[in-house]
Order: C-alpha cells, then sequence, then structure tokens
C-alpha cells in the first residue's frame, strides 16, 4: 500500500509489484504433433529448468487403450507434474500451462486458457492452420489474449512460408507480424532472417540440449552471407523486401489486442527460433493482467489475496478420493498456511498443503503471486469457477462452459442405484468433469463432454466414488445449446412446445439438444426470439 506521507511504497507492497512485473503465464496451442512436447522441453531446456532432453513426457510415449483406465491413471500422474511448469528465464518467472490434446483433450483444454495472460500457436508450417488449432485459438479469442506464433519444422519440406501466413490470417482471422524469416526450408534451410534487428541467425541441425547459441551475422547486405550463400541470397533480398512491403509491421498494442500476431520460423527439435520465442514473451508478452470479479476489476498489485479456480484434477491418489483444485492467483500474496475465504461456500479454509510448480527448486515454495498457479487438495466441495479471496466478495467472470460435442445416454445395472447415480452425476456435473443433461421429458439422463476421456473418468469416478455401474450409450444428439429469452412466455412456449429436445444442466440452466446442424438452424429460424449460445459463463 502506498504510505501517503512519503508517497512511496510499503517493503510488501514493493514485493509484490516487483513479483507481478517479473511474470508472465502463457499456455502452448497447437494441433496434436505439430511439436508442442518438444517445443516445451527446449524452452525447459534453454532456461535451464531441466538439463536433459527427454525429461517432459509426451503422453504419446505410452498410448493406451481408451478402455485401459490403469493406464490413464498412471499418466495422470506423469500429467498432472507436468500440467503446470513455472520456470526462471532473464530473471522473469514463466509458468507454463498445459492444455492437453490427444485423448486427454477435453473441457479442461479449453478452459486452461482462461487462466494464462498470453498464448504461444505452434504450427507445422507444413500442414498449416489444423483443426485443434481453430478450436483453441477461438477459446484465446474471447479474453483477446495475446498470441504469438511458432512456425515450426521448417528442417523440413514444408509450404510456401508466405501461403501458410495467409492461411493464418485469413481462416484464423488474426493479422500476422513475421518478426523473423526463413532462408530456405529442409535440406537447405539456413536460418532465418530477424527481420527488427537486421540480423542473419544461422541454423546449425542438432539436438544437443548444449547447444544453446547460434551464430549471427549482422546485416542483411552482409557481403558475408553471399560467400556463404551464393544461392540464396537473391532470393532471400527479394522474400524481404515482399515481406516488409506487403505484411503487418510488428505493432506491440496490436499484439497485446490479440489483433497481430507476430511470426517466428524454427524448428523446436533442433533447438532453433527457441529463444527469440522466450525473448518475445518477456519482452512482448504482458505481465499479469486485471481481472473481472463482477463487482469490480481486481488489479494484481493488490495487497490482499484473490484467485479462482480453473481445473479440477480427479484421482490423484484413488485411495483418498482426493482431487487438485487449480487456482490461478489473482492478486496479493499466497503464503503457505494463510486463511483464505471460499467464497461459494462462504467458509474460510486453512491452506497448509498446497502444491506449487517449481521445476527448478525442489524444496517446497512458500508464497505465490498474480500469475501463479497453485494445487489446493479438493475433497469435493471445490467446483471449476469458484472464487477465493480475503474476505471480500469477488466473483471471478470468465470460466466459460463450452457446448459439449460427443453425447452419451447413462443408465444403470442395478435400478436399485439410481438415486446414487443422479447423486454422482450431479456432483460430477458442477464440478465440470462432465456436463449432465436432465430431459425435460424424463427420459435417461444425457451426458455431453468435448472430449471422449471425460466419459471414462466419469465412468470409473461413478463407480469408485458412488459404487455405481453405469452404462454409457451412444446417443442421437449431435450439439448443445444453451437457451435464454427476455420474454419469460416465450420461453416457457419453447420449453412446451419442444419438450422432447430440451433438458436442463447440472445448474439447472435450459439447453436445446439437437439432432443436427440443419435442426439446430430450423429451430433457431423458428425461435428468433430466442437466444442460442454455444458458452455459458460458470453461474
Ligand atoms: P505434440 O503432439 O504437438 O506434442 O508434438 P511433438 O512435440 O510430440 O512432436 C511430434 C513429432 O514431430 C515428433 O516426432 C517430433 O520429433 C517431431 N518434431 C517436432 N519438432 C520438429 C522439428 O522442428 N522438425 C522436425 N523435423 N520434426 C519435429
Amino acid at each position: 500500500m502506498t504510505t501517503e506521507a512519503t508517497g512511496s511504497k510499503s517493503p510488501a507492497q514493493a514485493l509484490i509489484t516487483k513479483e507481478v512485473a517479473r511474470r508472465r503465464t502463457f499456455g502452448i496451442i497447437s494441433h496434436p504433433d505439430a511439436g508442442k512436447t518438444t517445443l516445451t522441453e527446449k524452452l525447459l531446456l534453454f532456461s535451464g529448468a531441466i538439463q536433459m532432453a527427454g525429461t517432459v513426457k509426451g503422453r504419446k510415449s505410452g498410448r493406451h487403450a481408451t478402455s485401459d483406465w490403469m493406464d490413464i491413471e498412471k499418466q495422470r500422474g506423469i500429467s498432472v507434474a507436468s500440467s503446470v511448469m513455472q520456470f526462471d528465464y532473464r530473471d522473469h518467472v514463466i509458468n507454463l500451462l498445459d492444455t492437453p490434446g490427444h485423448q486427454d483433450f477435453s473441457e479442461d483444454t479449453y478452459r486452461v486458457l482462461t487462466a494464462v495472460d498470453a498464448a504461444l500457436m505452434v504450427i507445422d508450417a507444413a500442414k498449416g492452420v489444423e483443426e485443434q488449432t481453430i478450436k483453441l485459438l477461438n477459446v484465446c479469442r474471447m479474453r483477446n489474449t495475446p498470441i504469438l506464433t511458432f512456425m515450426n519444422k521448417m528442417d523440413r519440406e514444408v509450404r510456401d512460408p508466405l501461403e501458410v501466413l495467409d492461411e493464418v490470417e485469413s481462416v484464423l482471422k488474426i493479422q500476422c507480424a513475421p518478426v523473423t524469416w526463413p532462408i530456405g526450408m529442409g535440406k537447405t534451410f539456413r536460418g532465418v532472417y530477424h527481420l527488427l534487428r537486421d540480423e542473419i541467425l544461422l541454423f546449425e541441425a542438432g539436438q544437443s540440449e548444449q547447444k544453446q547459441t547460434v551464430e549471427v551475422v549482422k546485416g542483411i547486405d552482409n557481403p558475408r552471407l553471399d560467400e556463404l550463400f551464393p544461392l540464396e541470397m537473391e532470393q532471400l533480398r527479394m522474400e524481404v523486401e515482399l515481406v516488409n512491403g506487403a505484411s503487418h509491421p510488428f505493432d506491440l498494442e496490436a499484439f497485446r489486442a490479440g489483433v497481430q500476431t507476430p511470426v517466428f520460423f524454427g524448428s523446436a527439435v533442433n533447438n532453433f527460433g527457441v529463444r527469440e520465442i522466450l525473448n518475445a514473451l518477456i519482452e512482448w508478452a504482458p505481465a499479469p493482467q486485471p481481472r473481472d470479479a463482477t463487482i469490480r476489476d481486481v488489479s494484481p498489485e493488490e495487497p490482499k489475496f484473490s484467485g479462482f479456480v480453473f481445473k479440477i484434477q480427479a484421482n490423484m491418489d484413488p485411495a483418498h478420493r482426493d482431487r487438485i483444485a487449480f487456482l490461478r492467483v489473482c492478486s496479493g500474496r499466497f503464503e503457505r498456511g494463510m486463511k483464505i475465504r471460499h467464497l461459494r461456500l462462504g467458509r474460510d479454509v486453512k491452506i497448509s498443503n498446497v502444491i506449487t510448480f517449481m521445476s527448478q527448486q525442489r524444496e517446497q515454495v512458500e508464497e505465490a503471486f498474480a500469475g501463479d498457479i497453485i494445487g489446493l487438495h479438493n475433497h469435493g466441495d471445490m467446483q471449476i469457477g469458484d472464487s477465493f479471496s480475503e474476505g471480500e466478495a469477488l466473483q471471478f467472470t470468465g470460466i466459460p462452459y463450452f457446448a459439449p460435442e460427443m453425447f452419451r445416454t447413462v443408465r444403470i445395472r442395478n435400478p436399485l442405484k439410481v438415486k446414487q447415480l443422479q447423486k454422482g452425476l450431479q456432483q460430477l456435473g458442477e464440478e465440470g468433469a462432465v456436463q449432465v443433461f436432465k430431459p425435460v421429458h424424463g427420459g435417461e439422463l444425457i451426458l455431453g463432454a468435448v472430449g471422449v476421456l471425460q466419459f471414462e473418468v466419469v465412468a470409473h469416478r461413478l463407480q469408485g466414488e458412488y459404487g455405481v455401474d453405469a452404462v454409457f450409450e451412444g446417443s442421437s444428439i449431435y450439439t448443445a445449446r444453451w437457451v435464454t429469452c427476455e420474454d419469460p412466455k416465450i420461453m416457457a412456449d419453447f420449453e412446451k412446445n419442444l419438450y422432447a429436445h430440451v433438458g436442463h444442466d447440472a445448474a439447472g440452466n435450459l439447453a436445446y439438444l439437437a439432432t443436427s446442424s440443419v435442426n439446430l438452424n430450423l429451430i433457431q429460424e423458428r425461435w428468433p426470439k430466442v437466444v442460442f449460445h454455444a458458452t455459458r459463463e460458470h453461474a
């Protein structure tokens, strides 16, 4: 706090201000196989957080049959450890949040992006913009999250870089500002030209973790370059002229506003281009930003602690039915052992057992600041979207539920357990593990998810925690839309007319369950006053 007499900050406040300013919290968005795991590892190597390649486990290394729960369980163990990675780089503290893909793709993947201040988009330059990248970018767009772009795999035969940039601009609707430009590709990949620094960074193949330096040649007109690359320089100079003339120059404000992405070319597996990404992250990406907490915006530098839960990871230790709630700190200073208020329950909790994610130090970290993630042990009373503070009634917003893309109906083998099934699904639905819809006409419960793993987790937890043996069956539902209407009479008519196609979710919101996109369009046309939502905020 500012001491009025001197106008200077108290030591406690100065510490918070300093710690916030040096934090960067980001996630990597990419389509499977673009190189997220490889790049994560190189980022950690560069920062010195790990010494050896192969430390970050790609979840593919033990691909599991979808029904093999034990295997999933083991993988969960790994993925918790690697789901938040905190490391130091150039006197900054970087929090890298994993956005699980592949079989682990779930609503969590989306929600992680509500807890970051920036995202790094990794694109396989041979493939261009792929499906999962589009979905994840759309989630970033909900909060105008600044995006850095890494065009990976330049050591391969890739597509024409201009064409790929064009695709990013037209498909993802974001301006591209190339910061580096590749010289050749595949076998003749020579390096990149740094457009802002007028330097050529020479490529040298090799995956050695020791190799952290690249040779730099200053100036695109440097005659040394013509000696080195007699065949390539003419083309490079032509391309650079074209790029300088035709593309957007880098604009920090446009980047921060989420309308422009600086683009870097490189090769993660060869450790090339990685340093430029880290530097851009600390020089350009924003420090932790203020957050909307309904009654007011909360600044990260405020002295009092606050934060919200954006993810719950279940089955860390099946014997204890323990879950970990991942909380993003939004303000103040968190200290182990402090008492904080769980606002939804109106209860003070003492947090002594907390997980932090420093990859460099083994010892437990005692404090956390805005931008950091802490893991709280949760015995079933925390839900996604829950806010914590030192007492003030803050309710952080912007943690969305997404319209599910996969549906199952649920039945139980033992009809005497119907109560347990309902209770279990109600709780799992509230917690955010899966979405549960109760049809208005009273049929079987319907589960909705964005990733198939969510159903497996639910089946396993129903069995383990509620003693229910549930059978999941395919459903003819194609997608769900939450519906609202300003006129309660129209809403009531809607529900009555379409009673066979609507249901309530775990929080009691009405949703229309469409059988196809054609069906959805038709209903939207017929009910122009009803609003159909593809996401809904946590209540
Ligand atoms: P993820 O699914 O996005 O995590 O992708 P991975 O990091 O597991 O990479 C997928 C595959 O691409 C692996 O076989 C990597 O070795 C390979 N890969 C990653 N980066 C590069 C690169 O720069 N060049 C080449 N040639 N291969 C790469």
